[in-house]
Order: structure tokens, then sequence, then C-alpha cells
């Protein structure tokens, strides 16, 4: 196949503008077109009255004319071989299989690393401390209604991971070489998502999808011989020494449940996501090596959908094809610090993200029609561990205690703080007023929100940059810094403030066999790199396996 980039189409374009743009750019008739398929369709908005789509197509004609085009454009960088799409195993289970791959985490990193090796035949073991989806979902909305956490099932844990109840943004900024992202895209369409999720530039899939998809790829790993097992909390892990003096190390030989039951494998990949506070403790304190990390601290900031619409898309705002419009803003601060929108939710819902007790935590969600009232998006501040000395778990302590503080400035019940944005600019304390006095955009947390001085939520040079900001997103962005737009806290998630390091097998630097994988191990920011992480998680396990068996 030919694939043809960077075709630009108007908007508002009728159905034979593509099989035309096709035949005058490589001057073909149209017998000699056999098919086309959309491989990325995005949109250029910079011009809100001339918003133009902008396709990347693979165009079927016969072997001979392929050949011949592609000698004849051989210098348009915008006419190509198409690369290959296809995913292809690295290895293959023998058939004297001695010990099973366990996978702790069953979130997107865990899921495609369960779902690969089980399709090379590896018969994975998968834990989650969590519930199956169905269960969990009932804990989730739960506390979202009656404020009753469960701290083992909710936004953070149980089955399909943190990005289950969530706006289900598939796209990442992670170099891709080998089509990954492609398995994962293709993995989801068989398992329920939308097709068009495989050619729209920005696709996502919305919390109700996202459930039956994950319950669909649990029984696909079952079908092919893995095991789950949820309410499957590790909480310690059996390691033994190998070698002598320079050469001796450290392996990973089993792990214990919270059950009191132990499992053996020397092959073990912990994809446990950013908020497993106590796994990373524990690992830390049995010496696997862990680094801190930087992150980012701020809140949720809420706007009415046709505010960011109009904004973005002018005349054309309410276009099916260009949907609800996103945002992704960021601005460098006087006082040194950087404050970027982050996992921005259009005609979303922002929600209670806290997996741990007296805690308050922000994020956001949306379902598939994106067409709830408001847009929100997290506004933070890049943070490092300057910020927070004192060991490599120091970042996940300054994280407890901001959520904490949240927790009681909004009441102590796991209402968040909030304010409008036109009071938090001016250094007004909003505690006097009650939710009458704020303007059209009413809040979407569940279960509630108090208003506060969101100042006493932050560090003073979070609240100095995010004070900066706002003014200058809102001349990107018209409408952004309007009075009424109301800001939630506090959105401290954004990602692990550790990382635990592996070298170039995917083991863990100092322990063989512990493969430390997606977000929480800080190898992966979203859905989609979390995903591919599990993948390339699985290939590593998979080899290591085959060479020690081919080794006895
Ligand atoms: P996780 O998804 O966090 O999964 C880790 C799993 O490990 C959990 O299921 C947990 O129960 C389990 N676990 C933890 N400790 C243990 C243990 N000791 N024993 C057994 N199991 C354990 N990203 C996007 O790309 N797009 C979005 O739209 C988006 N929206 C989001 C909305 C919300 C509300 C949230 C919370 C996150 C959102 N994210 C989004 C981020 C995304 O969800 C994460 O980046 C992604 O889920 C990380 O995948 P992971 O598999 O590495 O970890």
């Amino acid at each position: 196949m030919i694939r043809l980039s960077n075709i630009k189409l108007p908007l508002d374009h009728d159905d034979q503008a593509l099989p035309h743009a096709i035949l005058s750019t490589l001057g073909i008739t149209p017998e000699q077109l056999i098919s086309f398929n959309m491989f990325r369709r995005g949109y250029d908005a910079r011009k809100k009255s001339n918003i133009f789509l902008i396709y990347t197509l693979d165009i079927e004609v016969s072997a001979a004319l392929e050949a011949e085009l592609l000698i004849t454009f051989a210098d348009d960088q915008l006419i190509k071989q198409t690369p290959d799409l296809d995913y292809h195993f690295v290895a293959q289970a023998p058939a004297e299989l001695t010990e099973r791959p366990i996978v702790v985490g069953f979130g997107p990193c865990g899921l495609l690393a369960g779902l690969t090796l089980a399709q090379m035949g590896y018969n994975p073991i998968i834990l989650d401390r969590g519930k199956e989806v169905r269960e969990r979902t009932k804990d989730t909305f739960g506390f979202w209604r009656q404020k009753i956490l469960n701290a083992e099932s909710n936004v953070q844990f149980g089955e399909g991971g943190a990005g289950t109840f969530s706006d289900g943004k598939l796209y990442s900024q992670v170099k891709d070489p080998k089509q990954y992202s492609r398995k994962v895209l293709t993995e989801f369409v068989a398992s329920g998502a939308p097709d068009e999720i495989m050619y729209v530039s920005k696709p996502h899939i919305g919390t109700f999808k996202l459930v039956s998809m994950v319950e669909k790829m649990r029984a696909e790993i079952i079908r092919l011989g893995g095991e789950i097992r949820f309410s499957s909390r590790v909480d310690d892990i059996e390691l033994e020494k190998t070698g002598t003096g320079k050469e001796e190390h450290q392996r990973i030989t089993g792990l214990t449940l919270s059950t009191g039951e132990t499992l053996k494998s020397n092959h073990i990949a912990f994809a446990i996501g950013h908020s497993a506070r106590d796994t990373f403790e524990m690992l830390y304190n049995k010496g696997i090596y862990i680094e801190a990390k930087p992150f980012s601290i701020g809140f949720r900031i809420e706007h009415e959908q046709s505010t960011i619409d109009a904004a973005r898309f002018g005349p054309n705002a309410g276009n099916e094809i260009l949907g609800a419009a996103d945002y992704k803003l960021v601005h460098h601060c006087k006082n040194g610090r950087s404050v970027y929108s982050f996992c921005m939710c259009p005609g979303g819902t922002v929600v209670a993200a806290t997996s741990e007790e007296h805690c308050v935590v922000t994020n956001g969600m949306s379902q598939y029609s994106r067409n709830e009232r408001n847009a929100n998006s997290a506004v933070v501040v890049g943070i490092d561990p300057n910020d927070y000395p004192g060991g490599p778990l120091a970042g996940i302590e300054l994280q407890r205690q901001l959520e904490k503080s949240a927790y009681v400035l909004g009441g102590s019940d796991y209402d968040a703080p909030a304010q409008t944005v036109g009071d938090f600019l001016k250094g007004i304390d909003s505690s006097k007023k009650d939710l009458d006095s704020l303007g059209s955009v009413q809040p979407s947390f569940k279960p509630g929100i108090k208003l506060v001085d969101l100042s006493k939520a932050l560090p003073d040079f979070a609240v100095a940059a995010i004070r900066e900001a706002i003014p200058a997103f809102n001349r990107k962005i018209k409408g952004f810094a309007k009075d009424d737009a109301l800001l939630t806290g506090v959105e401290t998630r954004t990602s692990a403030p550790i990382s635990i390091k592996r070298d170039e097998t995917f083991q863990s630097i100092n322990t063989q066999g512990l493969y430390p994988a997606g977000e929480g191990a800080g190898y992966a920011g979203g859905i989609m790199s979390a995903a591919i992480d599990g993948i390339k998680i699985a290939e590593a396990m998979a080899l290591s396996i085959n060479e020690k068996i081919a080794a006895k």
C-alpha cells in the first residue's frame, strides 16, 4: 500500500472529496484505485473561521502501479510505502514451560502485559488488589454519592486500573517506531471500542465503554490460559541472593498476598500504578532500587464547554466532526516554575480520586459522548525532588500531606475545597460565601464542594505560579480566566512521585526477575503509554523465560 500524508480538505467536504484528492495527488484514474483506508484524521483549527481536516491515507493499487508510483514520488516525503502495521510476537511459550510469569496490577499496563503473555502461550497469573470492574463501579460511585470510601476498590484500584473511570483519552507522546500503539488500539476495538479510535488523531473512549471493554479483555486472557485474581493485594516479596562478591545479585522468587498465600515465580512484573503507596514502601524496604522523581500539583479548573468550543472553533463550534473542544496550555512563570494543563476532559465531570482515607484528590472523567455541560482540566505546577528533599519516598509524603489538608479545608467529609477563579486571582477568602454565589459554572464534583480560600491548599510558589498562568492562558483561550470559572483542589496524582529504575532488559537494576512497569514505576503517563509499556514488559519476560529454559 502507499501512504499519502497531509491531505487537507475543508471541514464540510463531501464523500467524493477524498477519492478525488487521491486521484489528483497520485495522477491515477478511478479504475486504478482499488481501495483506501483512513490511517489518521486530524484537524487544523489555528484559523477558527477556516478549519480544515488533515488526512493520512493508505491507498491500494496494483503491485505494478505501486512500484511505479513509489519511483515517481521517491523524493516526496508525503508519499511513501505504508509501513508494516501488524504486531509480530517476539516469542512463543515452549511446550516445557516450567514457570508462570506473574503480573501485579490489572490497569492498562498489566492488562496488555497479561494479554500479550497469554497470546504467546505463557499462561500468566495476574493479581489486582481491587475488585472486578462491575463491583468496583458500585464502590466508586458509592463513594461519590455517599462518601463511603473502600480503600481497596475505588477510582485508583481495581480491574482496569486508574483510567477506567476517565475520559479514556488514548493518545500519547511516546516514540513508537514498532507501532505498539496500533496493537493496543486493535485490541481495544476487538473488545468493543469504537472503530474510529483507529484513525482519529485524538481518540477517546469514555467511562462506560471502558468498563465493558475491560471485561471482554479479561475473558480473552482467561480463554487463552491466563488466570486473573481480584482482591489479591501483594504485601510482600521473596528475594534470594545469587553469586558472590562483585557478582552477588538479588533476584525475586515469589510473593505473598494479603490472604497469606504465597506464589512462586522468577518473573514478576509490578504494574501497580502511581497510587500504590504501601506497595512502593514495601518494595523500598525490601531494598528494591527506587528514586524520587518530579511530578506536578495544582487544581482542576472548570468552564462551560461552550466557552471552550467558542474559543477554539469560533463559528464552527458544535461541528459534529470536531466534537467538544479540548486545549493544551503551558506557561513558564517568572518564579521559574512551569504551569500546564493536564488530562483535559471536554464535556465531563470532576471526580473524587482518593484511594486513602481522609484525603481529597481531584481528577476528571467523561463519557464517550462528552456532552456534559462543563469542560475540566488540571492546571498544575511542575515540582521536583528539590521541593521535597528527604529520600526516594518524600514525594509521596508531600502528596499525602496536601491531600489531607485539602480534606480538612473541604470540611473533613470528602467535599473538596473550591473557589471561583475571580476570587482566587483577587486573593479573596470565599469561605463565608455559599454555593448560590456561584455564576454560570456549576460544580460537577461529587460528593460536593465547599467554598474556601484555595490559596491555603498549595505551597506559596505554586499558588503564585497558577495566579500568573491563568491570565496568560486567557490570552490563548478567551474566557479561561472568567470570574465564575471554578477551581477545585487538589490535583496531586498527576504521575508517580517515584521511579523504580530498570535496565535494558526491563528488570529492576538491582533485582533480577522483577519488572517495574507502567505509570507507577515511572515508565508511562496515561493509558496508551502504560499499555505500550505492558507489551514491552511481556516481550521482555517471555524472552527471558525462553532464554532460561534454553540454557538448562
Ligand atoms: P494503573 O492503571 O494505576 O493500575 C494499577 C493497578 O495495580 C490497579 O488496578 C491497582 O489496583 C493495582 N495494584 C496496586 N498495588 C497493588 C498490589 N500491591 N497488589 C495487587 N494489585 C495492586 N490517562 C489517559 O491517558 N487518558 C485519560 O483520559 C485519563 N483519565 C484519567 C482519569 C482518572 C480519574 C484517573 C485516576 C486517571 C486517568 N488517566 C488517564 C491516567 C491513567 O489512568 C493512568 O496513566 C493509567 O491507568 C496507568 O496505568 P498503569 O497500568 O500503569 O496503572
